[in-house]
């Protein structure tokens, strides 16, 4: 059955509503990270696809921009209702490209898939506004214009979310747009491509380019007058080097980029709420989550409870193939995140860390690592600051909240946070004094369609979802009136 899905499954580029191989013929591997062996070739776009793609969406944008905010929006729900329709299919998809469990990766599609619902509706009803100056000089009449062409680039750890969260809010605002997956899972987000022509969506408007070559294509569309916008999920690291490229010709940018979550379990939490909450922040999609929990601040008098019963839920955990029944975790997504993770724990172990379970890879084929759980871990370690991306819950005692909150906000990133606490009020004026766009408290999920999704500092510029994604993909035009 996998294997007729992949055989069915698009491997061409998306371009104007055509499937085409590369301009010059080059294609790229795609693998399965449960046993490393290939599961497709996929056409690799060039810088002169690239381009076609901005003529493709330029073009469009004249007709999308004609259609009323209802007739978008219905594309938008039927594009709902074929993920819905579809969910198997795209689950089983992103399991085999990414990992992740089918469990999750259901999870993930109906996550996805309400980024077309939410913003069908929400389109409908952001038309703009008028106003009346308070001295009564001047009436405001404010309209809202799509940006115009917009480059959408995502990162392989949630490949269909990451592609709607961007998508759905384009389409609503009128934007048409050319989207560069992840060179790890392109195919889920052409198989996107295909129910979004399927939902009615015009040819150039969503042009899907995947390609090994990411920044040979996005500097030749950045280069481009006709490009408009561009929105990054990814790391801090790219993040940077695309706003600067960016900033050459002044492009309208959102970046939703890397995080360091720290979570805090204040002295009177509900232990099983901070177990479960744990688990879930950690643990989800393998750890590779931008949100996921990173460093675990816990109240010196909880910390031996919480390490030992976190290690014992750890340790229960099955890993192995996400397709599989029964399994809690997949492998990682490739060689290099593995490797990472493994030089993270070794180093500490080396530095005095201690290791309540876990702490090492599986000894078998596939980028495997098992959950693990680390105490006692100096802070010259490189795990205490680095993005860690793995199923490693690494756990620092504290007497004092203000120490805590003050080791909590000591890094570049903001994008989430965790608190769990029974005194609710206590926890509020802990979470407010995080730097950190997203707080979860006493639950560690956090992500929802309907909320605005993004980071302080160094994790990102701008917000995913809530009205406020919509706003990221329209300029305002203001009119002075006079009647
Ligand atoms: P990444 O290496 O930054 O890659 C993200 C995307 O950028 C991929 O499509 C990649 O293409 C492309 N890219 C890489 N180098 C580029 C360049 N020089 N110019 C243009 N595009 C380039 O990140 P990742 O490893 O896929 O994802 C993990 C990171 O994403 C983590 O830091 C995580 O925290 C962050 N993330 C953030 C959020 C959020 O909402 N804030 C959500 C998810 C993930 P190729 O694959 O072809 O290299």
């Amino acid at each position: 059955m996998n294997r007729m899905l992949i055989e069915s499954a698009p491997k061409r580029l998306y371009i104007d509503g055509n499937w085409v191989a590369a301009s010059d013929g080059s294609e790229f591997s795609v693998y399965d990270p449960a046993n490393e062996e290939e599961l497709a070739r996929v056409a690799s776009a060039t810088a002169e696809d690239a381009l076609k793609a901005v003529d493709a969406a330029h073009r469009a944008g004249d007709i999308w921009r004609q259609y009323s905010p209802r007739a978008r929006a219905e594309i938008l729900r039927k594009a709902y209702e074929l993920m819905q329709d579809n969910r198997d299919k795209i689950a089983t998809l992103i399991s085999l490209e990414e990992g992740k469990t089918k469990a999750e990766a259901l999870g993930e599609v109906n996550y996805a898939s309400e980024f077309f619902r939410w913003y069908a509706e929400e389109g409908v009803r952001d038309l703009g506004a008028l106003m009346r100056s308070p001295g009564g000089a001047n009436n405001i009449l404010v309209q809202h214009h799509p940006v115009g062409v917009c480059l959408l680039i995502t990162p392989w750890n949630f490949p269909a979310a990451m592609g709607t969260r961007k998508i759905a809010p384009a389409l609503a605002a009128g934007c048409t747009v050319i989207l560069k997956p992840a060179s790890e899972t392109p195919l889920t987000a052409l198989l996107l491509a295909e129910l979004l022509e399927e939902a009615g969506v015009p040819a150039g408007v969503v042009n899907v380019l995947p390609s090994r070559r990411a920044s040979v294509i996005t500097n030749a569309i950045l280069g481009d007058e006709r490009l408009r916008k561009i929105s990054f999920t990814g790391s801090t690291e790219v993040g940077r080097l695309l706003l600067a490229k960016a900033g050459e010709r002044v492009v309208n940018c959102s970046m939703e980029l890397g995080g360091n979550a720290p979570f805090i379990v204040l002295d009177d939490a509900d232990m099983d709420v901070a177990i479960d909450s744990a688990l879930v922040a950690k643990m989800r999609n393998a750890g590779e989550s931008c949100i996921a929990a990173n460093r675990f601040y816990v109240h010196s008098s909880i910390v031996e409870e919480f390490s030992s019963r976190l290690a014992e839920e750890m340790g229960k955990l099955t890993v192995g193939d996400g397709l599989e029944n029964g399994v809690d975790v997949g492998p990682l997504v490739n060689a290099d995140t593995l490797n990472k993770v493994c030089e993270l724990v070794d180093q500490a172990v080396a530095q005095g860390a201690k290791t309540l379970t876990g702490g090492e890879r599986m000894k078998r084929k596939g980028y495997f690592y098992k959950p693990t759980v680390m105490t006692n871990i100096p802070e010259t370690a490189n795990i205490c600051q680095t993005e860690i991306f793995g199923p490693v819950a690494a756990i620092y005692p504290f007497d004092d909240i203000d120490e805590a909150i003050w080791k909590a906000n000591q890094t570049e990133f903001g994008l989430a946070a965790y608190v769990i606490g029974r005194d609710l009020g206590r926890a509020l004026s802990v979470a407010s004094r995080i730097e950190a766009g997203i707080l979860g408290i006493n639950r560690g999920f956090v992500s929802d369609p309907a909320a605005p999704f993004g980071g302080f500092k160094q994790s990102g510029i701008g917000r995913e979802g809530a009205q406020d994604g919509l706003h990221e993909f329209i300029e305002k035009q203001y009119i002075a009136v006079e009647w």
